[in-house]
Order: C-alpha cells, then sequence, then structure tokens
C-alpha cells in the first residue's frame, strides 16, 4: 500500500535500530483518514470472504480494527485484554504471550461471551514481528470453536519470523507494508 510506506518512510523513526515508531500516525497521535484506508484495502485484500468478526489486540490494535469494521460491513469488533480484570474462573479463553517490544510474557484473554463457535473471525494487529500476538489470538479463536479466517496487520517485519509461524498455524496472513530490512537505520520495503 504505497500511501502507508510513503508515511512510513516520512514520519516513522527506527528505535535502536530494530523498533519502528510510528506514534505520529498510527500509535499515539492517528490519522484517521489514513486508517480509513487501510481499512478499504484490507476489504479489498479479503473481498469475498464472510467475516462475522474482528478480533484484535489492546491497545494499539484497535483504532485498526475499528477502522476496519465498516468496510466488513460493521462486523463487531472484539479486542483481547492484558489485563486481569476479566474473570479467571473460566469465563474467558487465554493464551500467553511474549512482547517483543517490552520482553516479557503475559496473558491475553477474551470473554467467551464474545467469541461463538462456528464464527468466521478476521485477525489485525499493528505489527506483526516474532508472531506472538497473532498466534496467541489464533489458539483463542479456535479455543472458541471459532474460525480463524486470516491475519490483516499494517505493518510486517519481514525480516522476523511472524509469517512463518501465522502460516504453519494454517491462517493466511496479509500485510499492508512489508518491511525488508532497517539497514543502515533505514526502512528498506521489499
Ligand atoms: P509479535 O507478537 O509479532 O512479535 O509482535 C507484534 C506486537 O509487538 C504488535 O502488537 C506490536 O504492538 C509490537 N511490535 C513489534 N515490533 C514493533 C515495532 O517495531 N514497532 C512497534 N511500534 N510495535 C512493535
Amino acid at each position: 500500500m504505497e500511501t502507508l510506506k510513503r508515511k512510513i518512510l516520512d514520519e516513522g523513526r527506527l528505535l535502536d535500530g530494530h523498533i519502528l515508531k510510528v506514534d505520529n500516525f498510527l500509535n499515539h497521535q492517528i490519522d484517521v483518514r489514513l486508517l480509513d484506508a487501510i481499512g478499504a484495502e484490507f476489504a479489498r485484500r479479503f473481498d469475498g470472504e464472510a467475516i462475522d468478526k474482528i478480533l484484535t489486540i489492546e491497545a494499539s490494535g484497535i483504532a485498526v480494527a475499528v477502522a476496519a469494521s465498516p468496510h466488513f460491513d460493521h462486523a463487531p469488533v472484539v479486542f483481547a485484554k492484558k489485563t486481569q480484570s476479566l474473570n479467571l474462573d473460566g469465563e474467558a479463553y487465554e493464551s500467553s504471550v511474549y512482547s517483543y517490544t517490552k520482553q516479557v510474557t503475559y496473558k491475553v484473554r477474551v470473554s467467551k461471551r464474545y467469541l461463538r463457535a462456528g464464527e468466521r473471525v478476521l485477525i489485525i494487529d499493528d505489527f506483526l514481528a516474532n508472531g506472538a500476538a497473532a498466534t496467541g489470538l489464533i489458539d483463542i479463536v479456535r479455543q472458541a470453536g471459532a474460525v480463524p479466517v486470516a491475519v490483516g496487520i499494517v505493518i510486517e517485519k519481514g525480516f522476523q519470523p511472524g509469517r512463518s509461524k501465522v502460516q504453519d498455524a494454517g491462517v493466511r496472513v496479509e500485510s499492508l507494508a512489508v518491511i525488508k530490512s532497517f539497514d543502515d537505520n533505514r526502512v528498506h520495503f521489499d
């Protein structure tokens, strides 16, 4: 998606040579016009797929998922929570996720109310790196007996194993911008 790549080149900042900060348009301040175009691009890529629900993970996936929803017939958005607030007595599906950026393992949870057997689920997130977040969400969808139709990613770090992890789990991946490397402290696309 050329407008997205342009935005990353113009406004993205590299931190420590391996974390791309996109706070100017995606992760802190949000460019809603760009997010609407991102939602439309996901709809183009997943054209013909029946989607009952969009699943993401708090916090930064939520804006992307909400922007995508109107392009999927306003499918409800559910976000996995990272806090303990969802009860611990079996009313939630949960999976463990190792955070690449924070270097800690945490649990993500989705209430059993909001994922039902047979539902066709599109998983959306802002970044794909090692694939821990995406495979954790796939695990939760499958625990519910629902169907992980595909994973839609805004920015993929193509030099990390996330894509193969998701594909090994048997799920299609579509990324709108795939970064080939951060060589010379700059972003290079495929
Ligand atoms: P993964 O689970 O695939 O290793 O990493 C995906 C998650 O880590 C995303 O939800 C995203 O929040 C975060 N992440 C991974 N790499 C980056 C990065 O370079 N920049 C930002 N802003 N977030 C990242």
